[in-house]
């Protein structure tokens, strides 16, 4: 493929902008002007180009609609202290979205395609990045198998998309969990650590009979026993026992999550004591009866911590105390917003300003 040195823009006839309210943002209601297109064909990706959002037309044979090629990621840009923008760990998503692609059979898209597609769109819809600290201007790209054809195959092509949204920052309020041992999300050899649709969508009945139930979500457990802390609903999972930050460790059914990685460095250079071991739902048990467990939390890219209240074990409820602004999901959630806002402020390398 030949260097793509810009990015061709088409701009939209008039702007949507007008219609979101800014100061009352939800997650996901509203998408910027424009979206990233390039499609695959022929063995070779080609020019990429940015439109006006609009639907996208398909065959009703199109393979991804039927046997489920189809991967995404789900990142954020920010509004640094000093007005500049920076799209966070733009390097470790490629690097995933490449993981999952592998694991789906799709090719995946050089690089600077990733890269220069996502930072000219930012640069086009900048204007709908929220300027509030820690609202984001949230985005998706996506792939999927566009091959119209009806027979069970690998598709011969694919399209790959950006979209993207103004998001609030999300001030998780805490959730209850219910330890999950009828349904699994992810089993050795299978797909859990690639972002690909259908283990969302395969997720939603356990989640809808826990939510019956009075629960949040789910704490994921190992496929072969049942027996593992694994995730929490679509993030990862973190606990503090004896003051030590634990957390599962990375396998074919853990999503490689950003902010896991991100948080789990920055807990190393605080000085925090780590562990990346597997977690089993006994240690739980007996550390709630003995206070070893002090914080259990979520950790990924749309609320950076989710703070967990209570977790459901076989029926039995136990709840966790409140969490104060000295807990240790509180003082890396701080560092890395600093981090991704103030200017200088970012020793691993991790933002992309543009
Ligand atoms: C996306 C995702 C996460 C979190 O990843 P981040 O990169 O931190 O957003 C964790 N678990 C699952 C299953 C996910 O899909």
């Amino acid at each position: 493929m030949e260097m793509i040195t810009e990015i061709p823009v088409k701009k939209i006839a008039r702007s949507r902008i007008q219609e979101v309210d800014f100061e009352n943002l939800e997650f996901g209601q509203h998408l910027s002007d424009h979206m990233l297109i390039c499609d695959y064909a022929n063995g070779q990706w080609q020019q990429p180009q940015i439109l006006p959002l609009s639907n996208l037309s398909m065959h009703p044979a199109t393979l991804a609609l039927h046997y489920g090629q189809t991967v995404f990621e789900g990142m954020k840009a920010f509004y640094m202290e000093d007005g500049r923008l920076n799209i966070f760990r733009v390097d470790k998503h490629y690097e995933r979205f490449c993981l999952s692609l592998e694991r789906m059979c799709m090719p995946a898209p050089p690089e600077e395609i990733f890269r220069e597609g996502l930072i000219r769109l930012v640069e086009t819809d900048k204007a709908w990045a929220p300027k509030q600290p820690g609202a984001a201007l949230y985005l998706r790209p996506f792939m999927y198998a566009s091959e119209p054809k009806l027979g069970v195959k690998i598709s011969e092509q694919y399209r790959f998309v950006i979209i993207a949204g103004p998001v609030p920052e999300l001030y998780a309020r805490p959730i209850r969990v219910k330890v999950e041992t009828q349904y699994i999300r992810a089993a050795r050899g299978g797909t859990g650590f690639a972002k690909c649709g259908g283990n969302y969508g395969a997720a939603f009945l356990p989640t809808k009979i826990a939510r019956a139930e009075g629960y949040d979500q789910v704490l994921w457990t190992d496929a072969a026993e049942n027996k593992f802390i694994e995730e929490s609903g679509t993030m990862n999972v973190m606990f503090v026992v004896n003051g030590t930050l634990v957390t599962a460790p990375l396998s074919d059914s853990i999503l490689d999550g950003v902010t896991r990685d991100s948080l789990l460095r920055i807990a190393q250079d605080k000085g925090i004591p780590v562990e990346e071991r597997p977690v089993p739902v006994e240690e739980l048990t007996f550390g709630f009866l003995n206070n070893a467990i002090t914080e259990i939390f979520g950790a990924g890219t749309a609320a950076v911590v989710a703070p967990i209240s209570l977790v459901g074990i076989n029926g039995l409820d136990y709840t966790l105390p409140a969490y104060g602004k000295k807990s240790i999901q509180q003082i890396l959630k701080k560092e890395l917003e600093e981090i991704r806002s103030k200017p200088g402020r970012d020793p691993y390398g991790w933002n992309l300003v543009i």
